[in-house]
């Protein structure tokens, strides 16, 4: 429908000569261009919502505990209790943050999570798979290049800094993000008692995380460090920022079975230690197996949903060679896929690499290195060959692994 030469297009204000062609409204005219323009907008727009680009989060998309669970069983194996933990204080953090004006003095407290357990056994995944699910800004920091304002190290406020860099500076979005605190334990005072000579990298950084973790207004340098000094500070306020803090607590174990032990004495002793698992002994740990860990009482009151994660075993370690939705070879398949070519591994090649995880003592993270190590061959050679399937039997795998860097690992016992 084109216009009078007199018509404008009521975007950009030009006539209809300026433009290829001017389409009349009821009231108005839009060109060509701005047309087009207004197309992308729309377009741009959807396809965030799509994909969930945008932080936002309304009480209709909020997961139920159960569903939560189920979202993170497709992506971690096993460690049921942590997921069951996490499923429910992240429900309950977002119900606090959705709830309508304060009707009555009942305020739900922020439920920050602690999660114990060895390395390499999915604490960092759990964290990571929850803010996938929920579409909010996630960042992980290692709480060991956290150091007191003042010394040589990161100071505690730069985890917010990344935190607004993932959340695109979207100060609000920020505030309702997920901060992942990794080896906690790290931080741990170097003693049990309290009037031990103060030390700087422990106690210190403990402090200074406190208030974050119990959530204060912090000025936070946007680009990270004292390097910038000349920046504005960016307010950030950390009251609805849920932590997770996950750390390995090498030797837990012995406080817990201390602990168990003492309180296991007089006539039910008998009883209890009975039904006690000693294999397992992170299944009972408690707060107070922190604190003489050496976090201070404070940082531990403010972490007060505590898991554990277990060992993983030849069975889960089986288990997440194949089972989560983007396992490692489900991805190799993939890759292989994109070539049109067929690739399958045979049963005993799978167990072979699991039990090669456990001889190097690589764990979870040691599926991916010897898996590479195997396939790097073949991903070299095939995209330029006509070969359009290809089986990793047992012979090929222990043939490549052999011949490769890896084999170094090789513990000599
Ligand atoms: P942690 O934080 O406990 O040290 P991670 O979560 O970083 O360990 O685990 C390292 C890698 O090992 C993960 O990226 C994942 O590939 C694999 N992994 C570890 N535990 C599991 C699990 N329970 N289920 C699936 N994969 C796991």
């Amino acid at each position: 429908m084109a216009g009078k030469s007199s018509d404008k297009c009521s975007f950009c204000g030009r006539s209809s000569k300026e433009v290829g062609m001017l389409i009349a409204g009821m009231s108005g005219h839009i060109c060509d261009q701005c047309a087009e323009q207004a197309h992308m907008i729309v377009a741009e727009t959807l396809q965030s919502s799509k994909t969930g680009n945008s932080f936002a989060l309304t009480g209709k998309q909020l997961p139920k505990p159960v569903e939560i669970k189920e979202f993170l069983d497709q992506y971690v194996i096993g460690q049921d209790d942590a997921k069951r933990y996490l499923s429910v204080s992240v429900y309950n953090h977002y119900k606090r943050i959705l709830q309508k004006k304060q009707e009555d003095d009942i305020e739900i407290e922020k439920s920050n999570i602690i999660m114990v357990g060895p390395t390499g056994t999915g604490k960092t995944l759990l964290a990571r798979t929850i803010a996938k699910l929920l579409h909010v800004p996630f960042t992980i920091v290692d709480a060991t290049v956290l150091t007191e304002a003042g010394y040589v190290g990161e100071d505690i406020e730069s985890l917010l800094t990344r935190l607004l860099q993932v959340a695109d500076y979207d100060v609000d979005a920020a505030q309702r993000g997920i901060v992942f605190i990794d080896e906690i334990d790290k931080i741990a005072r170097k003693g049990d008692n309290p009037s031990i000579t103060r030390d700087v990298s422990g106690e210190g950084v403990q402090q200074g995380l406190l208030k974050l973790l119990e959530g204060s207004v912090v000025n936070v340098p946007p680009q990270g460090g004292r390097k910038h000094p000349e920046q504005k500070f960016i307010q950030v306020d950390t009251k609805n920022i849920l932590f997770i803090c996950g750390g390995a607590f090498d030797g837990i174990e012995k406080k817990i079975a201390m602990r168990l032990n003492t309180r296991v004495v007089g006539y039910a002793a008998a009883k209890e230690t009975a039904s006690i698992d000693r294999n397992n002994l992170m299944q009972y740990v408690a707060p107070q197996d922190l604190k003489s860990f050496g976090l201070i009482p404070e940082i531990i009151g403010r972490l007060p949903i505590l898991t554990y994660l277990n060992q993983l075993d030849r069975d889960a370690l089986r288990r997440i060679l194949t089972e989560p939705k983007n396992s490692i070879i489900k991805q190799y398949v993939k890759l292989f896929d994109m070539d049109d070519v067929k690739l399958t591994f045979s049963d005993e090649a799978l167990d072979y690499i699991v039990d090669r995880a456990i001889e190097f003592k690589l764990g979870a993270r040691g599926l991916r290195s010897i898996t590479e190590s195997i396939m790097t061959d073949a991903m070299f050679d095939i995209p330029s060959s006509s070969v359009k399937e290809l089986v990793i039997s047992l012979e090929y795998a222990k043939n490549k692994l052999e011949k490769s860097n890896l084999s170094r690992y090789q513990v000599a016992e």
